[in-house]
């Protein structure tokens, strides 16, 4: 009897919960779950990390909202956390998800953004299946398609009981996949454009593409994981912001044999920082940032010394707002919201 009227004051405080972050929109009572709508580009650094599990920075994940739209590219570990720090559901507050190439640290995150995504709540309640593009390798199911199939088995006994205990909607619990060939428009809604163009992130990690954003005359370029990539540069060309993956190691571990295949894949400083200065875009900013043995201080000097124009090493939830002028926010944890 004791146990089931405390079982009922649990079920009570549970409801009221529930019904009190529904209102309120909690936690990210300040941010708000409303789509942009404006001329703008708004864009999110969810993760800027790579592999590494640390705190510091979450698994790469980039939000960019435009037009009513809100897509994610790429769902790294963490990123239902950061979304639901800035108040952004992560089913209903997502409409599209865009993956680079399948190394598990852009994907990581994706089953914990789906499932918690057709719960009921202020982080779920999705009403459609989930929408994910990804680069066609040329097998059948390709990519994105074959994460579906397999997400879907592995979790089938949790849909099953959330649609027969929860009533969460079958449609919900779906993942629709799509994947494309790069080098081309992929998405075309609200008049939001999403252009998916090769990159290179080394022989065997194929296919991995960046992206190209497009909204009005504003325009925003993700390079992926790449090494020093022209086709990237090609795509980027007279972009407003390029946000570029980097990893600097210092000078003694860069001359370690067992680091030089994971340097290989990506770029350096000095590589990012040659496509900065040819693309010269109006603001370049660093995400996946991947510093061994140095520091942010140094990435910027190195940086430097090959463009000396604008440059943003990011961090997790910084925002910018790309507009006639871009600008850039932080996120404040205690007041949670976006500095002025
Ligand atoms: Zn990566
Ligand atoms: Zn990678």
């Amino acid at each position: 009897m004791a146990g089931s009227i405390r079982n009922m004051a649990w079920s009570l405080l549970v409801g009221v919960a529930i019904f009190l972050s529904i209102g309120l929109g909690l936690p990210g009572v300040a941010a708000s779950e409303e789509h942009v709508v404006s001329g703008e580009i708004v864009v999110t650094l969810l993760g800027t990390g790579g592999p590494e599990p640390t705190a510091a920075r979450f698994g790469p994940a980039t939000l960019i909202q435009a037009g009513g739209l809100s897509l994610l590219f790429d769902a790294g570990r963490g990123v239902t956390v950061r979304l639901y720090q800035l108040g952004i559901s992560s089913g209903k507050g997502i409409d599209a998800v865009f993956l680079t190439h399948y190394h598990s640290d852009h994907v990581e995150g994706l089953p914990d953004l789906w499932m918690t995504g057709y719960m009921f709540g202020p982080f779920g309640s999705r009403s459609r299946p989930l929408r994910l593009w990804g680069p066609s390798d040329g097998k059948e199911p390709s990519g994105a398609a074959r994460i579906a199939k397999g997400l879907t088995e592995a979790f089938s006994d949790d849909t099953r009981i959330r649609e027969a205990d929860e009533h969460v909607t079958p449609i919900a619990t779906e993942i629709e996949a799509r994947d494309f060939q790069p080098d081309r428009v992929v998405f075309d809604e609200s008049g939001v454009k999403v252009t998916a163009f090769t990159v290179d992130h080394g022989d065997l990690i194929k296919p991995s593409v960046g992206y190209r954003v497009d909204y009005g005359s504003r325009s925003v370029t993700l390079s992926g994981d790449t090494k020093f990539s022209e086709n990237l540069i090609n795509y980027a060309g007279g972009t407003d912001l390029l946000i570029h993956e980097v990893f600097a190691m210092s000078p003694q571990l860069a001359t370690l044999p067992q680091l030089k295949p994971v340097a290989d894949h990506h770029s350096s400083p000095e590589q990012a920082g040659e496509v900065f200065s040819r693309v010269r875009p109006k603001l370049a900013a660093y995400t996946h940032v991947i510093l061994l043995g140095t520091a942010v201080e140094e990435l910027l000097s190195r940086t430097k010394a090959v463009y000396p124009g604008p440059l943003v090493v990011g961090e997790d939830l910084l925002r910018f707002e790309v507009g006639d002028s871009i600008t850039v926010k932080r996120w404040d944890q205690n007041l949670r919201k976006y500095s002025d």
